[in-house]
């Protein structure tokens, strides 16, 4: 629903232009939703939210203590910590190309860090490529900068991965930019190293920017971890990488991102930060430089918590691989099942009729999937505790059997 519409009757209030077009967050609708059925006593299974259901390791809360001890409580540098900035472009450069911290900003989360290389590289005129269905926030931050959002679908049948020829297809001369991200919320799935370079490269030849979001890239199944832009890209002079700690570390609220650009613009980032939130949370800072230094204890973490996203993934594969007929796309990354339980007719909106059904009748909450563009389909999400997973798959088989006559 547009803000405008919800407030059309408030005569105090009128929206800006800046916000004419701007709808709430369908994700974030979905979760408030189950949370008040659940106040109200009914016990909601909730697969909408897109979080880690684990608490925060154990070093990293006490670092943010210690730090909080030792005094850091007061303003830092706008773009962030020298040492969380080094320890970012260490970790970088260890894919290749070497990275300097002056090329590091760090944000109130990689929300922010979106928002602020969308908002300082594009603006009125602009034509940017969004492979779709795609995050819903890309959209809206990409319209707050006045540019035009531009939804490139790409094919169902290939984890509605895009190719180069699709996004060349979707460009014309006022293309500036595309927003990449794998592994992919809300599809999960994963663009190969080959892919990637691929995609790269059309972007490279055409003078595009790229905005690769990679904040679910420690989340992965395949043998390897998802590969990075910064792994494979000829040039890094128009790419910004974006990533942070939230989902990798099960670090949702303590909001600390980064984007890792090209100096001029980030410095242009960092002046636009200093004008809006300026740093990021300075404990925060600290938690997340201990998330990145101490690589033995995060590693050990990291991999007891994609043990447990992969073991409830294997499970909700197994239950809706019982309906044959029941389209989904199988989760290469992140911790989102995509499904399909209806058709693409916008103005049926199927998605949003099952997840309402489903919310109603079988007390599961999902995301429907018109909140990323794709009305047909719904998203669940599997970080959630293994028995509400496995038991809200189940219901949602069974609605779909119940809709579809089996
Ligand atoms: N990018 C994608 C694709 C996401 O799904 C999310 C959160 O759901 C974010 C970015 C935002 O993450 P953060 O908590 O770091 O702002």
């Amino acid at each position: 629903m547009s803000l405008l519409a919800g407030t059309r009757s408030n005569r105090t209030f009128v929206p800006s232009g800046n916000i004419a077009q701007l709808r709430e967050s369908a994700t974030i609708a979905a979760s408030a939703r189950a949370k008040a059925l659940r106040a109200a006593g009914r016990a909601i299974i909730d697969l909408g939210a897109g979080e880690p259901d684990f608490d925060t390791p154990e070093f990293i809360r006490r670092a943010a203590q210690r730090a909080i001890d030792a005094g850091a409580t007061r303003y830092t540098a706008t773009e962030g910590i020298l040492p969380l900035r080094e320890a970012i472009a260490r970790r970088a450069s260890e894919m290749g190309a070497e990275i300097p911290p002056g090329n590091v900003v760090v944000s109130t989360g990689s929300k922010q860090s979106l928002f602020n290389a969308c908002f300082c590289l594009f603006g009125e005129g602009d034509d940017v490529l969004i492979p779709t269905p795609s995050w819903t926030s890309y959209y809206e931050m990409v319209s707050l900068s006045r540019a035009n959002a531009v939804p490139v679908y790409g094919d169902p049948a290939s984890g509605w991965k895009v190719t180069p020829a699709m996004l060349e297809a979707a460009s014309t001369s006022r293309t500036k930019g595309v927003m990449l991200n794998s592994p992919c919320n809300p599809t999960g799935a994963v663009y190969s190293r080959e892919e990637l370079t691929a995609l790269l490269e059309v972007a490279q030849d055409r003078g595009w920017w790229v905005i690769s979001d990679e904040i679910y890239r420690a989340i992965s199944y395949g043998d390897a971890i998802a590969t990075s832009a910064l792994d494979v890209a000829s040039s890094l002079d128009r790419i910004v990488i974006v990533d942070g700690v939230a989902k990798a570390y099960a670090m949702t609220g303590w909001r600390i991102g980064w984007a890792i650009a090209p100096r001029e613009l980030a410095s242009a980032m960092t002046a636009l930060q200093s004008h809006t939130t300026s740093n990021a949370a300075a404990p925060s800072q600290h938690g997340a430089l201990a998330a990145l230094t101490n690589r033995e204890e995060a590693s050990t973490s990291i991999a007891s918590m994609v043990a447990e996203f992969r073991r409830r993934r294997d499970a909700v594969i197994a239950i809706v691989r019982g309906e044959p007929e029941l389209d989904f796309v199988e989760p290469e990354g992140a911790f989102y099942l995509f499904a399909r339980v209806g058709g693409d007719d916008p103005a049926r909106d199927d998605g949003a009729a099952f997840a309402r059904r489903l919310l109603e009748e079988h007390e599961v909450a999902v995301v429907p999937g018109s909140a990323f563009l794709t009305p047909g389909w719904v998203r669940m999400s599997y970080a959630a505790p293994i028995a509400g997973v496995i038991e809200g798959t189940r219901r949602l088989v069974t609605l779909w059997r119940e809709i579809n006559g089996r």
